[in-house]
């Protein structure tokens, strides 16, 4: 039997950077000292009473959820965030997401798309070409805006979300390789505060996406396994991913090192602030006269009507 080399109970995992061998409980506390590390350190709490927590569901977020419940639960007050996107196949993955929230007792808003906003990522999807938009950017573009106007609504001083290191790689990667130097440049752990602009957090952005699913299991979270339907096949951000686990594993801690190196460098390149005004349909900040939120969700909407009218 190997054992944990910190109490001598059975190992349950090994962790290479940590120095080898480690028990369920021992792994555990690995991955809390490192989150509560990061949010130190970035001061992610600084001045927060309420806390938004952005939860879809799967391994990440509900580790998060937890995570920060167990060490802020007692000073910071909670919210959880939810947005059912209308996908067939991903109903269960906001089932779960409540059933943490209830688990734990904090309180949450579910916002529905469709019920809320008229459309559904399902006929998003089925749009997409006449959109003439990836179906995964249209998605990110509306999480973003729906778990800012909650925080807005709800009065938050910042939302956590459950990007982890290898996302923070991806994105990095992603960025500079097609040469996206200004997306590049928003790279960080703590985004900046505005006018009805909620600052994001991340306070998993400096773990491994595997010792997050690790940490998961031997707390016996629940969590969604699965994968979006829409997610493309042989994209370069599985490429990327692929090539963190194997950097990781050859190199224990590089992974880290490099998002560390991109982090600061995204830091010293960061453009100055644009100003920021108000969307004239909806009231929420963006840089031109109709954010996108808005104005893909009216192309969807006539697209949606003009299906409609042709039946
Ligand atoms: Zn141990
Ligand atoms: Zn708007």
């Amino acid at each position: 039997m190997v054992k944990c080399k910190y109490c001598g109970e059975q190992a349950y995992v090994w962790v290479s950077r940590a120095g080898g061998p480690l028990c369920r409980k021992h792994l555990i506390q690995l991955v809390e000292k490192g989150v509560e590390k990061t949010v130190r350190k970035f001061r992610m709490l600084e001045g927060v009473k309420k806390l938004g927590v952005a939860v879809s569901g799967g391994k990440d977020s509900v580790a998060l959820l937890h995570i920060i419940h167990r060490l802020y639960g007692d000073r910071v007050r909670l919210l959880g965030i939810t947005v059912d996107l209308g996908i067939e196949g991903l109903r269960k993955q906001f089932e779960i997401a409540v059933d943490n929230y209830r688990e734990l007792g904090v309180p949450y808003r579910l916002v529905d798309l469709g019920v809320e906003y008229g459309f559904t990522m399902d006929q998003v999807a089925r749009l997409s070409r006449r959109l003439r938009r990836p179906v995964c950017s249209i998605c990110g573009v509306v999480k973003r805006y729906i778990i800012n106007k909650v925080a807005y609504e709800e009065g938050l001083d910042a939302v956590a979300t459950g990007h982890n290191l290898d996302d923070m790689w991806e994105f990095a990667l992603r960025t500079l390789s097609s040469g996206r130097i200004e997306e590049f440049a928003r790279l960080s752990l703590v985004s900046p505060r505005g006018p009805r602009m909620i600052p994001r957090i991340k306070p998993l952005g400096l773990t491994e996406e595997w010792l997050i699913e690790e940490y998961a299991k031997a707390r016996d979270l629940r969590f969604f396994d699965g994968s979006c339907p829409y997610k493309p096949r042989n994209d370069l951000r599985e490429a990327l991913r692929y090539a963190a686990s194997t950097i990781d594993e050859a190199a224990p801690g590089y992974l880290k090192i490099c998002v560390k190196g991109f982090l600061e460098a995204a830091e010293r390149i960061r453009p100055p602030e644009v100003k920021l005004r108000f969307c004239e349909r909806c009231g929420m900040p963006t840089t031109r006269r109709i954010c996108s939120f808005c104005s893909i969700r009216e192309k969807i909407l006539s697209l949606l009507a003009e299906e409609n009218s042709i039946k």
